[in-house]
């Protein structure tokens, strides 16, 4: 059976994080945020175009990931870990330079008994209530973490992707009134927050999503293009169902096409019914339901038999099949499964 393809526009990537490097303003340092894999689309790979395009900083979620980000980027880059210094972290985060984000007085012992001396950065908690120091903690600890001179100190915006709710002035006042004065490079915005404006800026940003092509950063370019093989095509005459459960039945004599994807290949179910695939630009329905490894879909509007139909191209973003799904791009990047074939491309090739 044939499986997917992925392909990956590193150009597109790189052209993201340029017009978010930007956005962000010229005294502003762009970094790029590679967790979970890369957003789907592959840390190492990515990161990789994004070292070779300026970044200097990558954030991950964990020093899992870190470690084997270092193992990518080779020495050079700084690469910050969002979930701080964990028991049992220490020989990675020594050994490999990753800089811990410590969230906790907890953390910042762990971190100064363990690794003295050694790269650290400190999140607050502006008003998220997820990761981070609360003010009362911070107010206790500023001094100590002070004097051993973070690398970075950093906060996140929950409603960034909302300009006008008010949740984001008040966890940027409430940041600034906690780092104010402080002598060390400061970090409030992700994507959304980069789009919220100067304000929001401060010294570092921390873009993900944007840089694969997500909303809330509209002006993307995609950079990831999905297509699976049709295995097999049928007609189907009135009144006949398709799939399990029959959810679909049709009235008039149909072309179904059977394509090697499902649910297992981040085609959530959810979509059943409810997304069209692509072949040049002709939207082509996915009928009944998707199961683990199938799809099937109305072609009969193609005057021709595909090789194979695209869920991700041009003509449908990421966010449009979260829309179906009832999810979030993000969503949709980090569900693209493991049995692709992938292929990136960069330079006009
Ligand atoms: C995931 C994450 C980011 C990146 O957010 P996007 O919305 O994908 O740009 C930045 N900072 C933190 C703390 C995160 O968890």
């Amino acid at each position: 059976m044939g499986t997917g393809h992925l392909k990956i526009d590193l150009d597109a990537l790189v052209a993201n994080w340029r017009a978010l490097d930007a956005a962000s303003g010229a005294s502003v340092e762009t970094g790029a945020v590679v967790k979970a894999n890369g957003y789907g689309l592959g840390a190492g790979r990515v990161a990789r175009a994004l070292a070779q395009a300026g970044a200097r900083k990558f954030f991950v979620a964990a020093a899992e990931e870190g470690a084997s980000l270092r193992q990518e980027l080779g020495e050079g880059p700084e690469i910050c870990v969002f979930g701080g210094h964990m028991a049992g972290d220490t020989d990675m985060i020594g050994d490999l330079g990753l800089t811990p984000m410590l969230n906790s007085l907890e953390q910042l012992t762990r971190h100064f008994e363990a690794l003295p001396g050694k790269p650290f950065g400190i999140q607050l908690d502006s008003g998220m209530n997820r990761l981070g120091m609360e003010p009362a903690e911070w107010a206790a600890v500023a001094d100590i973490a002070l004097t051993a001179g973070p690398r970075l100190i950093m906060s996140h915006l929950a409603c960034a992707d909302e300009p006008d709710d008010p949740a984001n002035r008040a966890q940027l006042d409430m940041f600034r009134a906690m780092t104010d004065g402080v002598n060390v490079p400061r970090s409030l915005s992700a994507t959304g927050g980069i789009l919220l404006g100067p304000d929001y800026h401060f010294d570092v940003t921390r873009p993900g999503v944007g840089l694969y092509g997500g909303l809330p950063f509209a002006d993307a370019r995609p950079v990831a293009h999905l297509s699976f093989p049709v295995i097999q095509t049928r007609v189907v005459e009135p009144g006949e169902f398709v799939g399990y459960g029959k959810t679909w039945t049709t009235e008039h004599q149909r072309t179904i096409a059977t394509v090697a994807a499902g649910y297992a290949d981040g085609v959530i179910r959810a979509m059943s019914n409810n997304i069209n695939m692509y072949h040049d630009g002709v939207a082509c329905p996915l009928v009944g339901r998707v199961s683990m490894d199938l799809i099937t879909v109305d072609i009969t509007d193609l005057n021709t038999v595909p090789k194979s139909l695209f869920l991700l191209c041009d003509e449908q973003s990421v966010d449009t099949v979260a829309d179906a799904a009832g999810t979030i791009g993000y969503e949709i990047l980090t569900s693209l499964g493991g049995r692709y074939s992938r292929r990136y491309c960069q330079g006009a090739a």
